[in-house]
């Protein structure tokens, strides 16, 4: 018998990461009320990686909402070209991609991919105050800073100056100077984290939003815009090595050169990672999230609430 337990390593830790049990993620029945959806994230492509919030930014913009898009690094790092030339492919790709999800704008704050450790986190955290501000979400998404063991550094220090920020720019006396240029203190209520579950733990998914297939596809569809960094070849072709040395293939693969196995590879992890949040919560399709919501810094409040609210 095929010992499939033997392939390659990539290959192995994607079967550790299938098989970790979750808990049933109770369905969000409706999303938070508002008009606007800031997403604060390091990255180009964070918004559609696997474990990301695509089809998430797909919901929002179908039930009307704006979505912007905060890209914090210059993702230099990020594809084969060198880094002046990765950043400017990787900016035009994010905004190709933005726009498959409905998104109105990408803001590049163009820090060094990788070496966010060096930035004073006050000074990140400003700029994300001053957005805040500008553009008066009443929703966040980003990466959840609370995430253990996250080797990131950009997810690490993005998501905290992130966390910070939602709450901080609520407070009149936090940058005063904003006043200045007609910027009032604003507080969103909702935040969204997102993590990767297969890089560390920390992260526990309070709550799924369910996706229709259509906003599945558009989240494929603009993962697979970040051409820079998508379905690299070499992952296949290590993939159908190790098949081979077991005596194994995959049909779907025959006739396909590496570069197309591994679009093929990319688009069905895609469409089973949403497939697999939709099942745990019971639905076709979902994402899951660790949702905050304005009443949660006061434990009991939502109880006393539910308890004691009456109609006039
Ligand atoms: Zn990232």
């Amino acid at each position: 018998m095929a010992n499939i337990f033997a392939l390659g390593p990539a290959l192995f830790l994607g079967m550790v990461a299938a098989g970790v049990a979750a808990d049933p993620v109770p369905l969000m029945p409706k999303l938070p009320p508002g008009k606007v959806v800031l997403v604060l994230q390091p990255h180009h492509d964070d918004h559609t990686t696997d474990y990301g919030m695509g089809g998430l930014i797909a919901r929002f913009v179908d039930e009307g909402y704006d979505v912007y898009y905060v890209r914090a690094s210059n993702d230099e790092k990020d594809g084969s070209a060198l880094p002046a030339e990765n950043d400017n492919i990787n900016h035009r790709e994010a905004v190709a991609a933005a726009k498959v999800l409905g998104m109105k704008e990408v803001i590049s704050l163009n820090w060094r991919n990788d070496y966010t450790a060096s930035i004073p986190l006050n000074e990140l955290r400003a700029q994300l105050i001053f957005l805040i501000r500008k553009y008066k979400p009443e929703i966040v998404l980003g990466h959840n800073p609370w995430e253990h063991y996250q080797k990131n550094p950009d997810h690490r220090n993005v998501g905290r100056a992130m966390a910070e920020a939602y709450w901080m720019a609520g407070l009149a006396n936090v940058h005063p100077e904003h006043r200045k240029l007609g910027l009032e203190p604003h507080e969103a209520s909702y935040l969204f984290g997102k993590a990767r579950l297969d890089w560390g733990l920390g992260h526990t998914p309070n709550v799924a939003v369910e996706l229709n297939e259509e906003q599945v596809r558009r989240k494929q569809t603009a993962y697979e815009t970040h051409r820079n960094v998508y379905a690299k070849p070499a992952t296949a072709r290590a993939v159908k090595a190790e098949l081979a040395r077991q005596g194994l293939y995959i049909p779907e693969w025959a006739g396909l050169d590496d570069q197309e196995a591994a679009v093929r590879m990319e688009e069905w992890h895609m469409n089973w990672i949403s497939r697999k949040r939709g099942a745990e919560a019971g639905v076709r399709y979902a994402e899951d999230y660790y949702f905050l919501d304005e009443f949660d810094a006061l434990p009991g409040l939502k109880a006393y609430l539910r308890d004691n609210v009456v109609k006039p």
